[in-house]
C-alpha cells in the first residue's frame, strides 16, 4: 500500500516538473508521517523515503528514537518555545517558525549545543483566522531581526494552504510565497538564504510544484488518512 502510494506520488511529482520544465530532483518529497506508527514509516523506508515530517515533538523523538539514524526528520507543525531543547539537534529543519521569539530560543539552544539550526519562516499567506505564520507584511521585519541570530539560518519559507476542493484556487497564495522568497533574496541578508519553498500538500501538491515548491509535505496520500480519534 504505503509503496505503491510514494510510487503513485513521485509519478505526479515527476509530471508536474514536466509542465514546467523542472527538474524532479529539485523537488524533495517530505512524508508527513505524523499520528502513523514506525511500521508505515518502515515501509516508507524500505521503499527509499529518508525525509519525514512530523508535527508534534513528543511523537517525532520517539520515532527518531526508534527509527534508522539515517533518516532525516522535518519539524513541520506548530512549535512551543518550552519544547524547543528537545527538537535541537534532532531534525533537519524546523518549517514552523512564526515568531522572533520562537526563532531566538532555537538561536540560544543551537549555541548552547555549538549546532547552527536551519529553519523556515512560515506565512499565513491566506490570512486565515486561526493559522499560525506570519502574515505577508511582516516577514520581511522578521528576515531582517534573524540575521543576527548566528546560530540559526534562515532557508526559506514555508505556508500551509487552506483546504480547498479545487487545487487551483491555491496557486496564488503559492505565487504569493515565492514572490516573498524572491524580494528577501533581492536584499542580500546576512544568514538568509532563500533555497527552500515548503509548500504543497496531498490536495495541491502539484500546483505548488507548478509554482516553484522546493519541498512538498505529503501525508494522506501516501499513508491514508488520519484518524484523529474524534478530536481534530
Ligand atoms: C498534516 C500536515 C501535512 C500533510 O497533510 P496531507 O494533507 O495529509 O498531505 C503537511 N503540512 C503540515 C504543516 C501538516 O500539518
Amino acid at each position: 500500500m504505503v509503496s505503491e502510494n510514494i510510487e503513485s506520488v513521485k509519478r505526479n511529482i515527476y509530471e508536474a516538473c514536466n509542465n514546467c520544465g523542472r527538474d524532479p530532483d529539485s523537488v524533495k518529497l517530505i512524508a508527513v508521517s505524523k499520528m502513523k506508527p514506525s511500521e508505515m514509516i518502515m515501509e516508507a523506508y524500505d521503499h527509499g523515503c529518508r525525509s519525514f515530517g512530523e508535527n508534534y515533538v513528543q511523537e517525532l523523538l520517539q520515532k527518531s528514537d526508534e527509527l534508522p539514524p539515517d533518516i532525516e526528520w522535518h519539524m513541520i507543525g506548530h512549535l512551543q518555545r518550552n519544547k524547543v531543547k528537545y527538537v535541537v539537534g534532532r531534525v533537519a529543519l524546523i518549517h514552523s517558525v512564526d515568531t522572533l521569539r520562537l526563532a531566538k530560543e532555537i538561536n540560544d539552544r543551537s549555541a548552547v549545543k555549538g549546532i547552527t539550526s536551519e529553519i523556515l519562516a512560515e506565512v499565513n499567506v491566506a490570512g486565515e483566522e486561526k493559522k499560525y505564520g506570519f502574515d505577508t507584511d511582516s516577514v520581511m521585519g522578521f528576515v531582517q531581526e534573524v540575521s543576527s541570530l548566528k546560530n540559526i539560518v534562515l532557508n526559506g519559507l514555508m505556508t500551509s494552504a487552506p483546504y480547498v476542493t479545487d487545487p487551483e484556487e491555491n496557486r496564488r497564495f503559492f505565487k504569493i510565497l515565492r514572490e516573498l522568497s524572491v524580494d528577501i533574496d533581492k536584499k542580500n541578508i546576512d544568514n538568509v538564504k532563500m533555497r527552500e519553498l515548503s509548500m504543497g500538500m496531498t490536495g495541491d501538491y502539484k500546483v505548488a510544484i507548478e509554482e516553484g515548491a522546493t519541498m512538498v509535505r505529503v501525508g494522506t496520500a501516501i499513508f491514508g488518512a488520519r484518524d484523529y480519534g474524534g478530536i481534530s
